[in-house]
């Protein structure tokens, strides 16, 4: 056993992984707390499926280490496995099971299973667990996988892309309930989203991942109190914006504009005085806009001018 700190689950020091020419991973540090709910967010490609991997000992570490539990999940996976809940982006669950029969496979590996719990999901989901996984909508599958993955009330819950294939009500109240009845007991959630919103709505803390490169691991209230929307008024017309320190994205045109920056309102004003332009207004950014100003465009968000300048 290491003689990690109990508060933490997961200690990723200076991972590093590549495909071929691919950096999918570049030197990553991170330490996921008991308790907390963490969103992963990031492009396509950025990472995030081969992170996880490497937390449930699913890859080896090129370079680095990864500690689940204190222990080294490639190593001893039954030492990690046995705390961890994983639903997989494929929702992988066998095909020629009941979905009763694919409940008491699961429950019998991990003795935590809650049986009452996984009947109250099975209901809430209007689930019959006398049908077959194979009969089965690709959104009642991922509801199945997902009982599997919560039900033994697992120490670290992994859900890569949770929402995806669920219906708008799941994905809004149940996924809800099912994640913070995990941490308010005390477990940690590690969930993966395209869905900033969801992200915003769940998570406690975030970390934007970005070609392989921990871009931002922060608590989210943080995160929103760091970044901001304002919008100026300038006395003369503008064709740009000249670079102003903090800010990371631009729109607008003539004398009116807004900015996302992560400097502060008032550094932000005082910039403005030497360029005659002045703050009409400005609040917190919500985390699409801070993703957007960072990482670029969301997949699905419609094309937008974007002036990124750097923090
Ligand atoms: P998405 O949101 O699209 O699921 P992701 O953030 O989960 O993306 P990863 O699946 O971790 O991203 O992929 C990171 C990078 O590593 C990508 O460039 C991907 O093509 C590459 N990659 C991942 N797995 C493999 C593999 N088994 N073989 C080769 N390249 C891989």
């Amino acid at each position: 056993m290491n003689n990690h700190s109990a508060s933490t689950v997961v200690e990723i020091s200076q991972l590093s992984r590549q495909f071929g020419d691919t950096d999918a991973l570049i030197n990553i540090d991170l330490n996921l707390e008991r308790g907390v709910v963490y969103g992963l967010v990031g492009a396509n490609g950025a990472g995030k499926t081969t992170l996880i991997k490497h937390i449930l000992g699913l890859l080896r570490c090129q370079s680095g280490s990864v500690r689940v539990f204190g222990e080294d999940p490639v190593a001893r996976p039954e030492a990690a496995l046995a705390h961890i809940g994983y639903l997989s982006e494929q929702r992988d669950i066998p095909d020629w099971m009941t979905i009763a029969e694919f409940c008491d496979f699961v429950h019998a590996f991990y003795p935590g299973w809650d049986q009452d719990y996984a009947r109250e999901l099975l209901n809430t989901f209007s689930l019959d667990g006398s049908k077959k996984i194979e009969n089965l909508s690709r959104g009642m599958r991922a509801q199945v996988a997902l009982i599997g993955a919560v039900a033994h009330k697992p120490d670290l819950l992994v859900l890569d892309e949770p929402s995806s294939g669920l219906d708008a009500i799941v994905r809004k109240d149940i996924l809800n309930a099912v994640v913070r009845t995990i941490s308010e007991e005390g477990r940690t959630v590690l969930f993966s989203s395209h869905l900033l919103e969801e992200v915003e709505r769940l998570s406690d803390h975030v970390i934007m991942i970005q070609q392989g490169r921990i871009l931002m691991d922060q608590p989210l209230e943080l995160l929103g109190q760091s970044h901001h929307v304002s919008e100026l008024r300038f006395s003369e017309l503008q064709t740009t914006l000249p670079r102003i320190a903090g800010v990371l994205k631009t729109t607008g045109e003539g004398r009116s504009w807004n900015v996302v920056h992560s400097s502060s309102p008032e550094q932000l004003a005082a910039s403005l005085e030497t360029l005659q332009g002045e703050l009409v207004s400005t609040r917190n950014a919500s985390l699409e806009e801070i993703f957007i100003a960072r990482v670029g465009r969301m997949e699905s968000s419609s094309s937008e001018s974007s002036g990124a300048q750097g923090s």
